[in-house]
């Protein structure tokens, strides 16, 4: 469990959570936060369904108040078809919602969602440009729903009810295929002026570096992902390396189907070659993570995503390339590193949670 650093006590705005909105007077504190406190506190007892949309699945729960998952479901993605992933949900929500009272619909899914939770600006999986997504659900499930981005509504889960409970600057990094971002400051989600703040995956690390799917060179993601983990072990397979023997046993001599999933089990299990591979890649993310402090000065960073499987292999030098490249060490306080706590589930979690706040906040 996290420990607040020295002169770090809890935010006290603890539960006055605000969604969606950029910087302005009274964000999060004063008169609104104390009404809002109040809803809160009466719509306790409501639950909220959270529905993450990945490239290949859709998964959907139904959860509490406390974070806690009562009942759970799944589809496969239904390919990119707006409607027909509308379909998806909706048969989701029905099934889920039998036996349960639900009162809002959070759905989270990569890409930027506007500011107030309505339109899907894009989505790199699905073929949303602009969907007004929100305004259709709501007309089919009857009920409030909220848009979010699929890292920000891990990064609310993790403050709320994980790895990051009591930190009032919060940053949490999710490590998949690329890099997702969420801050939580002071109880409130920071989404930035136009909602699409914490894309920190395409900071440009190494300049003229390895090409990334935005558009740039060099970007973080292409240097402390899962995808970046399994490129390196097939690019060191590939050159036939003794030392990459044992990676290539598990995939029975074929390259290709080498992966950062492979490269973690493999470390795990002993395999001083993956070790390494892992180790590389947490001292990128450490490098990454101390320009974030540069930038943003948190109090902890929450790890998560599921490159985190890999646990201390990947964020030991992780720590480590991280005091060694923060700006001013020696001199300042450092944030720490965290693992996520809530597991695969945590994008689901906390797109329901961001729903029921958010509904209470507008209602
Ligand atoms: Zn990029």
């Amino acid at each position: 469990m996290h420990t607040p650093m020295p002169g770090q006590q809890p935010g006290p705005y603890r539960r006055t959570a605000v969604w969606g909105r950029g910087p302005g007077p009274g964000a999060g504190v004063g008169s609104a936060a104390r009404g809002f406190r109040s809803r809160l506190r009466l719509g306790r007892r409501g639950l909220a369904i959270g529905v993450d949309i990945g490239g290949t699945k859709v998964a959907a729960g139904v959860v509490d108040a406390e974070g806690r998952i009562l009942s759970q479901a799944k589809r496969s993605t239904p390919g990119s078809d707006p409607r027909a992933v509308e379909q998806v949900i909706v048969e989701l929500v029905e099934e889920l919602g039998r036996g349960h009272r639900i009162w809002s619909v959070g759905i989270g899914a990569a890409g930027w969602m506007d500011l107030d939770g309505s339109t899907v600006l894009f989505s790199p999986h699905l073929a949303w440009r602009n969907e007004p997504l929100r305004a259709n659900l709501q007309r089919l499930l009857r009920r409030p729903v909220l848009l979010t981005n699929d890292a920000d509504a891990a990064g609310w889960a993790e403050w709320r009810f994980g790895a990051g409970i009591g930190e009032n600057r919060l940053v949490c990094i999710t490590l998949g295929t690329g890099i997702g971002g969420a801050m939580v400051i002071d109880g409130r989600l920071e989404r930035g002026r136009f909602g699409v703040a914490g894309e920190f995956g395409h900071q440009i690390i190494m300049p003229g570096g390895h090409r990334c799917e935005c558009g740039n060179r060099g970007c973080w993601e292409q240097y402390a992902s899962g995808n970046a983990l399994g490129r390196e072990a097939r690019e060191l397979a590939a050159a036939n390396s003794p030392v990459a023997q044992e990676l290539l046993k598990a995939v029975d001599g074929n390259v290709e189907s080498i992966t950062g999933v492979i490269v973690t089990e493999r470390a795990k299990a002993g395999d001083a070659t993956s070790r390494e591979l892992l180790e590389d890649v947490g001292e990128w993310l450490g490098l990454g993570l101390a320009n974030l402090a540069a930038a943003l000065d948190p109090g902890t960073f929450v790890i998560g995503g599921g490159l985190c499987d890999a646990g201390e292999l990947l964020v030991a030098p992780a720590r480590k390339a991280f005091a060694r490249n923060l700006t001013g060490r020696g001199f300042r306080p450092a944030a720490e590193i965290q693992l996520a706590a809530l597991g695969p589930n945590a994008g689901l979690i906390g797109a329901a949670d961001l729903s029921r706040v958010s509904s209470r906040m507008h209602s």
